[in-house]
């Protein structure tokens, strides 16, 4: 069998653990897949002087997937996120999160299938323009986004909403206080959505949605947003169906994709062991996906489902006992 190489970040914290887990997991598929684990973040800084080492960015450029443990960023000071650093050199500008409720997993609602498709490289994470006076007084940062860029985004997000036969998408803005830059992504989320006669589109400011959200999330499909905002609702959505454990993304570049859970590095837990490595899975399951293996995906992500359903082997977090490792091996088992 020909192998399909996946460039494979650790992280830090939980990173290692959960990804570990994952990997197992992928080898008891035997979908024909090869790993080249390469460090960024401040082990890489450790170990080899920088961030985000040139072998490191050539194995990723190479295998053009990768599949990646959340990495720590210091607050408020210290390094640039590896993770933003990452999504813009490799030009990822679709972050992909769906938020699906799973039977047996204790959630507010029931039947919850929502997903948020977030701008990735522009807003205020492009960190442009971010400075704060000697005095301590004055803060800075710069929100920039462009025309080509919301329409490759919004266009991503009708395009995926059509593939998957969904049949809303919601834009989510700010452009009544906002007026340039989200009212420039929701002008061209109306011109994108003219080619879509078959989708409709629904437009929604961010703070009701947040409310809409949390009262009625049935009547959410598809959501399409800026930066910032598809951060902190796509975090909600997760907490709508169980949690962070629970919640995986995809980061879609034209050339390459990079795959990783939507929380991060649990410092709290990390090295005990008990760390879910669920949302992690079930990024790997879109990544597999993404390659073309659409049939192991789908057997991955029916295992984890009757592994969650089962409840037997759940991790703390989910209100079980189970390690990190006692949980991949029953996923294995139903695989
Ligand atoms: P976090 O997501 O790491 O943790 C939030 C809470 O959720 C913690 O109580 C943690 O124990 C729990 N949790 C998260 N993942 C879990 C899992 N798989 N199993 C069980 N419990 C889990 O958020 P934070 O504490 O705000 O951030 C910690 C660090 O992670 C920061 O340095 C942040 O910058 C980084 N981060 C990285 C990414 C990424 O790599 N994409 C994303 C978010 C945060």
């Amino acid at each position: 069998m020909t192998q399909t190489r996946i460039a494979v970040i650790p992280g830090d914290g939980i990173g290692p653990e959960i990804v570990d887990a994952t990997l197992d997991v992928l080898e008891a598929l035997d979908c024909g897949l090869a790993f080249d684990r390469v460090d960024a973040g401040q082990r890489a800084l450790d170990e080899q002087g920088e961030l985000l080492p040139e072998k490191t960015l050539d194995t990723i450029r190479n295998n053009d997937t990768l599949l990646k443990g959340p990495i720590t960023t210091p607050v408020g000071k210290g390094f640039t996120s590896v993770n933003v650093s990452l999504r813009q050199h490799f030009d990822l500008y679709a972050n992909v999160r769906p938020a699906l409720t799973w039977p047996g997993i204790p959630a507010r609602y029931e039947d919850v299938d929502i997903i948020t498709v977030r701008e990735n490289i522009e807003g205020l994470y492009s960190g442009i323009g971010q400075t704060i006076s000697e005095d301590g007084e004055r803060a800075e940062l710069r929100s920039v986004v462009t025309r080509s860029e919301s329409r490759r985004l919004v266009e991503y997000a009708f395009n995926l909403a059509q593939r998957r036969g969904r049949r809303k998408v919601t834009v989510v803005h700010k452009a009544n206080i906002m007026k340039t830059t989200s009212g420039l992504f929701l002008d061209t989320a109306r011109e994108v959505a003219e080619g879509f006669p078959d989708i409709e589109l629904q437009e929604m400011i961010v703070d009701n949605c947040a409310m809409q959200l949390v009262l009625d999330p049935h009547q959410f499909d598809t959501l399409v947003t800026t930066n910032l905002f598809g951060d902190i609702l796509s975090d909600l959505c997760a907490g709508l169906v169980g949690g962070l454990g629970v919640a995986p993304g995809a980061n879609i570049g034209d050339e390459v994709a990079m795959f990783e859970a939507v929380h991060g590095s649990a410092p709290d837990i990390a090295g005990k062991g008990v760390a879910n490595p669920t949302a992690l899975l079930l990024a790997a399951s879109m990544m597999l996906d993404h390659i073309g293996m659409a049939d192991p995906a789908l057997q991955l992500h029916e295992a984890i489902g009757r592994t969650l359903k089962d409840g037997r082997t759940l991790t703390p977090d989910l209100g079980g006992s189970a390690s990190t490792t006692d949980y991949a091996r029953a996923v294995i088992e139903r695989l």
